[in-house]
């Protein structure tokens, strides 16, 4: 077979979205829509210094991740990683602080990571996250948890969710000095990366996944026992309106979050029965987010607090698929009209529109000429109703509707179809 050129490849870890792939991606959009938050769009770049100073200049996604360029006036900019940023920028510059508190915003839409291409992570991804803007009470965290679950819960999707504090600019320090302390004491005992990790990267040793590491870890101070007065408070506070929800969570002393910003809760959502053993942990959770005290302020912004979540909608479709969780399509066309011979033809363009006019969703096969493959596709489709226009019937202006699940068909007069399907329909 002949290589194919260049201009027809996609470059690594981009992927298009086909046609009998959006059901998955219409139900994700419509049970995330309408919780009570309101759409918020940015733009898909933004200049550097955004993520440099919020996600952090030694964040995996800073260092390493960024498609960042040049423009031809000198600026620097990137495509946007992530979305909490971009979305705490709008919350400054558009003044958001003077509407009523808590500000609550969704959005959805790509992201860009330079990553190594693997199975369900991509370098253009699809991100839908909630942020609540200027509320400093648990109950926030509380809420987002709950939405999330609301949504696995619409999607079909059995998850539990993990949750942690990482305290605040007072007793984080402290508890990293603790940390720190513990490991270097032990650093013959842990891997390369373990011992890197000692200086100003110390929580990620908690990420660690060697085998070697977990014993170290496992006896581990946690940092529960090392929060401030306020931090503890706002966590069993926290953990008390988590409680009243009803829903499976644990508490996991380990789970830190990759990202600079946050402060204080930090959650993740799994799915309720993976392998934890063997899978990578940023390669099972379906989403995760925390409470972020201090971007808006680090933005320039005054001191707001907040809090968000987020999910990777791909792979959120891989895991639905994975489980076979099936989803019907919401534009799955409910008539076929079927044309016969050349007169029949040029009248059906007209009856179908007359459909689309009415929002009854309706397809056709106009390239197929003989009865049967026309009926045989109306019946892969699985619509309600075939419309069969003959010859005959065209000249006549009446039109055949067939009933596909009992096979009935009756003769009705052209001009009354719309509203005979309608009715069949309804009923
Ligand atoms: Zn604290
Ligand atoms: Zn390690």
């Amino acid at each position: 077979m002949a290589k194919r050129k260049k201009g027809t490849q996609l470059p690594p870890g981009v992927h298009d979205i086909l046609p009998e792939e959006q059901r998955y991606w219409e139900r994700v959009r419509s049970v995330s829509s309408g919780l009570g938050f309101r759409r918020i769009d940015t733009p898909i770049f933004e200049f550097a210094d955004l993520f440099m100073k919020s996600v952090g200049a030694a964040s995996d996604i800073v260092e390493k991740q960024m498609y960042s360029f040049r423009t031809k006036g000198g600026d620097k900019l990137v495509l946007r990683p992530e979305e909490t940023a971009p979305v705490a920028r709008a919350y400054i510059v558009h003044g958001m602080h003077t509407l009523p508190q808590p500000v609550k915003l969704y959005y959805e839409g790509p992201m860009f990571r330079y990553e190594s291409p693997q199975k369900g992570r991509y370098r253009q991804f699809h991100q839908y996250g909630v942020e609540v803007l200027g509320g400093e009470s648990p109950i926030v965290e509380a809420q987002i948890i709950q939405l999330f679950f609301r949504m696995f819960q619409a999607l079909k999707i059995k998850v539990l969710v993990e949750i942690n504090s990482i305290g605040c600019k007072q007793c984080r320090p402290i508890y990293k000095k603790i940390l720190s302390t513990y490991y270097r004491s032990r650093s013959r005992q842990v891997c390369a990366d373990c011992r890197k990790r000692s200086g100003k990267n110390i929580l990620r040793v908690l990420d660690c996944k060697e085998e070697k590491c977990q014993m170290i870890k496992q006896g581990a101070p946690p940092i529960v026992d090392h929060l401030c007065d306020a931090c503890r408070n706002h966590f069993k506070m926290f953990l008390e309106y988590v409680e009243e929800l009803d829903l499976p969570f644990v508490i996991n002393h380990y789970l830190v979050r990759g990202l600079d910003y946050y402060s204080r809760t930090v959650f993740e959502f799994l799915p309720e029965n993976i392998d934890k053993e063997e899978a990578s942990r940023a390669q099972v959770a379906l989403g995760g987010g925390g409470r972020y005290d201090y971007l808006v302020e680090l933005l320039g912004g005054r001191p707001t607090p907040a809090a968000g979540a987020a999910l990777g909608i791909e792979r959120l479709i891989a895991y639905m698929k994975q489980s076979n969780i099936e989803i019907e399509s919401k534009t799955k066309p409910r008539v076929f009209l079927i044309q016969l011979g050349e007169v029949a033809k040029k009248k059906s363009l007209k009856v179908f529109d007359e459909f689309i006019k009415n929002k009854i969703s309706i397809t056709e096969s106009f390239g197929k000429e003989s009865i049967d493959p026309q009926l045989s596709l109306a019946n892969k489709l699985g619509v309600a109703y075939a419309l069969i226009l003959g010859h005959k019937e065209a000249l006549e202006e009446t039109i055949i509707i067939r009933d596909m699940k009992t096979g009935t068909q009756r003769t009705v007069p052209l001009s009354d179809v719309v509203k005979e399907v309608k009715k069949g329909l309804r009923g």
